[in-house]
């Protein structure tokens, strides 16, 4: 094995702080196993091989009293998470109880980890790259089906794949550049310039197709806002609560009472909504306070991902529902969802008119999808949790032919800075730019594709990955 990069043993809390059945102490390094032999009751521990367990007891050595019963698990370099030596010593979860064996191990010459190390040891020991690393903390975080799913895919390296193809391509690329320099006249053309064209075009639809996919993959991971605006009465907050399922927002019959935007999130299809309950609108703005919730109502849809629009079937013609739609997204490229509100006291006259006016979801067409439902009666919800999940997962996902989604902000900067690196060669290429000119965009394109998976990296950008994980991890 390689000579190991760090000399020192680390340890740290790698449960949640606070009381629990289980807590469990991590250690990496060289001396992880020795020192936990040291204070453990089964001596032979230094002998046992990888992937073991071992039940004991964990004693302090200098008073001689027993600090807990415990379950130490053995990992050999280079099997483990970070290619160290790992120890995994399963104690009871109480404060006390994790503050003395992390105590007892210290005082045996651990270190205590700093955050995100154990992650980064990984990645230095060359475990993980840093995409993968990186998803580490994207998987810990991730608290809906599909953003569990996206991560889980970078952890095991589908990500980085994708792009170790793509630099290799590059490289296949910059190769043929280089040929034509070894021949250094200017006569002297590649053989198949159409071909190094084509392989160009295809790099950069690869890169563009994954910055698109950022777009999908930033729902994913922080969720996407949508704004249910309408006017006094529609049932904005009882449309609320029907979708979080429980009493959140204050329900009355007096128009005008939801004064303050109340918001929260829930996952649809595994994807993470957050609706915001605004004040109605309404056209006599005499009410001050009132006044003040249409104009921050106006401020939010701004920065909402969706506008749902909800209104009382009995109280507006399709008319009066679009001309409202049209004066709230004034300016603003925002798709939005018409919602017909109270089906139960609606004429089926009334439907028929809204239903031509606007289009049902499932029918194809550029215009506003329309859905009914009877929130105060629970009915027609799953039609329209279906039309939210089909209007993001159809609008993110259409553009989007690649399996990765990017969710990682960094790595859509870096992916920005290939795309953009590039289309310099493309520019190079149609100009008929010096062929060292060429190569050299095309080397910053590589270095840019290498950011992502840290083949290129620099301390402080590691250091400011990691220190974003929690301690432990
Ligand atoms: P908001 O001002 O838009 O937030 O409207 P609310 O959610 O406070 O609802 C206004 C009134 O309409 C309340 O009395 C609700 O019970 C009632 N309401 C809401 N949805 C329905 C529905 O689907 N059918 C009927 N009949 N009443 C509803
Ligand atoms: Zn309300």
């Amino acid at each position: 094995m390689a000579q190991a990069l760090f000399s020192d043993t680390i340890v740290a809390l790698s449960t949640p702080p606070g009381a629990g059945a289980l807590a469990i102490v991590r250690l990496s390094g060289p001396a992880a196993v020795d020192l936990t032999a040291a204070v453990f009751s089964k001596k032979n521990l230094t002998q046992a091989a990888g992937h073991t367990l071992h039940y004991g007891t964990l004693r302090d050595p200098d008073s001689g009293s027993i600090v807990d019963e415990v379950v130490v698990a053995l990992y050999r370099a280079p099997r483990s998470f970070t290619r160290e030596d790992v120890v995994e010593i399963s104690c009871h979860g109480s404060d006390y109880v994790v503050r003395q064996v992390l105590a007892l191990l210290l005082r045996r010459g651990a270190r205590l980890a700093e955050a995100g190390e154990f992650t980064k040891r990984a990645f230095l020991n060359g475990a993980m790259d840093l995409a993968q690393a990186e998803a580490v903390a994207d998987l810990i975080a991730a608290d809906s089906a599909l953003s569990h799913r996206v991560a889980l895919n970078q952890l095991r390296g589908g990500f980085s794949q994708e792009l170790r193809e793509l630099r290799g391509r590059l490289i296949k690329f910059a190769a043929l550049l280089e040929l034509e320099l070894d021949f250094g006249e200017e006569d002297v053309e590649f053989a198949d310039r159409t071909g190094l064209a084509q392989l160009l075009a295809e790099v950069r639809a690869v890169v563009a197709g994954l910055l698109r996919s950022f777009e999908l993959g930033n729902v994913i991971k922080n969720g996407i806002t949508a704004v249910i605006a309408g006017r006094p009465n529609a049932g904005k907050s009882t449309l609320l609560n029907a979708l979080l399922r429980e009493e959140r927002a204050i329900v009355s019959a007096i128009p005008g009472t939801t004064r303050d935007f109340i918001e929260d999130e829930v996952s649809i299809d595994g994807l993470r909504f957050r609706f915001v309950d605004t004040a109605g609108l309404r056209d006599d703005t005499a009410d001050e306070v009132e006044a003040i919730g249409v104009a921050r109502t106006r401020e939010r849809v701004s920065k909402a991902a969706l506008l749902l629009y909800l209104f009382d079937l009995t109280q507006m013609s399709p008319e009066e529902v679009q001309a409202e739609i049209r004066e709230l997204t004034q300016g603003l490229d925002l798709p939005v969802m018409a919602v017909g509100n109270k089906t139960d006291l609606a004429t089926p006259d009334a439907q028929a008119a809204f239903a031509s006016a606007f289009r049902i979801p499932d029918a194809a067409g550029p215009e506003t999808p329309l859905v009914f439902l009877a929130a105060g009666q629970g009915q027609g919800l799953e039609g329209l949790q279906e039309a939210l999940v089909r209007q993001v997962r159809g609008s993110a996902l259409e553009n989007t032919a690649s399996a990765t989604i990017v969710t990682n902000v960094r790595h859509a900067r870096a992916l920005e800075a290939a795309a953009a690196h590039l289309a310099a060669v493309q520019a190079g290429l149609d100009t008929g730019r010096g062929t060292e000119l060429l190569a050299a965009d095309l080397r910053h394109a590589l270095a840019a594709l290498g950011e992502i998976t840290g083949e290129i990296s620099s301390e402080d950008l590691l250091t400011s990955i990691f220190t974003q994980f929690c301690i432990g991890k």
